[in-house]
């Protein structure tokens, strides 16, 4: 028996409720990822027993030896993925990581202009109900109504009218290719700092599958955790000329003791991003939304922008009728998850109900192309998702699809393991 299920039942056991939950139904969550049992084995190791205030060479506290060249590995590893001349790994989480950048060249009340939550943006980006909204004065710019995707000479003319200390880009829920080169163009014609926030598609630009944004704009920001596949965390990557206001924000100016084992979990998943292996892996992480999203669109259902570039697929839900109104974010979400489908409800542009309900679900592949899945479960998946949200809009309580798919669900996920060793 293992230690945890000996000293803590109760933890161990919805741990492994969860690992069920994880092996016999399908993430589609798009910003959910598998990672590796490196990562895992690196994330809960011992590290995490030490503090290491400060930066390589430079450490608060004695007995930093192994963790400075477990970071600098972490960041030349990150450098060399993305093409960076630096990067700072301690960032716990992508809103850390934007808020040090934000606090690194902003005084509190400076305007910033950035993608609507309510549009694909991200809280983060200063939403009202974020720290980063009470910051900051903060002017956001939408979709185009038609296209429903980014109009850079609509920016381009907020941008003049604003004149925004900095300008942010980058999504949660833009199934389109993000040109940060016209951002970065904005941002200059105005004077104000770029930064691009690739959270998202951090695994995709790795894999050559969407044009980078380092070298591009003057800072980049990530996730660890979505596409690029690592453990939960943050990175930020910029050029030499603002390398030391960077690392001052994250530390001391935001944050204490770097999360070293976590920092041993990037490093690993920077490793691994570098291999053919991962090209390969984004490769078909784009291939299989696009299959999907061919399904989705041959079933009748409606697309934000009419498909996807990337990883993921924001349906919209408003053409499903169920007597006199429409199927909501929320009920298509709780629809799919009785059917073993993981997905999460998301505003669409011209949204009309609160963000706790919507009228979107965002569908993405990351997770499940981690599992080795291709094109072909991808269609299968999406007929599925077709079925449940046609079979609940002609009534709410039915049960047939969702009974059928969930038991279609689990024939499929068990050809595809999460951890082989781990059954
Ligand atoms: C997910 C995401 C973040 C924040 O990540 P956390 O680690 O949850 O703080 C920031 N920006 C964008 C665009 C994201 O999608």
């Amino acid at each position: 028996m293992s230690d945890l299920a000996n000293y803590d039942p109760d933890i161990y056991n919805l741990i492994e409720k969860e690992r069920l939950r994880q092996v016999n139904g399908l993430e589609l969550i798009a910003s959910e990822n598998v990672v590796s049992k490196s990562v895992l084995e690196a994330v809960g190791s011992i590290l995490t027993n030490k503090y290491a205030e400060g930066y390589p060479g430079k450490r608060y506290y004695g007995g930093c030896e192994f963790h400075d060249q477990i970071e600098d590995l972490a960041r030349n590893r990150l450098c060399e993925l993305f093409g960076a001349e630096h990067a700072n790994v301690q960032a716990v989480s992508g809103s850390q990581a934007n808020q040090a950048v934000y606090f690194a060249f902003m005084q509190n009340g400076d305007k910033m202009m950035s993608q609507d939550l309510a549009q694909g943006g991200h809280l983060s980006h200063g939403s009202p109900v974020n720290i980063t909204g009470k910051w900051y004065s903060v002017s956001h710019y939408g979709v185009d109504k038609e296209t429903e995707t980014l109009d850079y000479a609509q920016i381009a003319e907020q941008a003049r009218k604003e004149k925004p200390k900095m300008i942010v880009c980058g999504a949660s829920a833009y199934p389109r290719t993000i040109d940060f080169k016209a951002f970065k163009e904005i941002a200059d014609e105005v004077g104000a700092y770029c930064m691009a926030d690739v959270a998202h598609i951090a695994g995709l630009i790795a894999g050559g599958q969407h044009p980078t944004s380092v070298g591009v704009t003057d800072i980049t920001t990530t996730t660890t955790h979505k596409t690029l596949r690592g453990p939960r965390g943050g990175a930020i990557m910029c050029g030499s000329e603002n390398a030391v206001a960077i690392d001052k924000s994250v530390f001391p100016g935001m944050q204490g003791g770097p999360l070293m084992h976590v920092i041993a979990g990037k490093a690993v998943c920077f490793r691994e991003a570098l291999t053919p292996d991962f090209k390969e892996y984004a490769k078909q992480i784009v291939k299989n939304s696009q299959a999907m999203a061919e399904v989705l669109i041959s079933e009748g259902l409606d697309l934000v922008s009419g498909g996807t570039d990337n990883h993921l697929i924001l349906l919209d839900l408003t053409n499903l009728a169920t007597n006199g109104s429409h199927l909501t974010g929320l009920e298509a979400e709780n629809f799919l998850g009785e059917a073993g489908i993981t997905v999460n409800k998301n505003t669409i542009p011209r949204e009309k109900l609160s963000p706790f309900v919507t009228s979107g679900l965002r569908i993405g592949t990351p997770a499940v192309t981690s599992r080795g899945m291709k094109e072909e479960e991808m269609k299968q998946i999406g007929h599925w998702i077709a079925a449940v949200l046609k079979d609940v809009c002609k009534d709410k309580g039915s049960k047939k699809a969702i009974t059928e798919v969930r038991a279609e669900v689990e024939a499929l996920a068990s050809g595809f393991t999460l951890y082989p060793e781990v059954r």
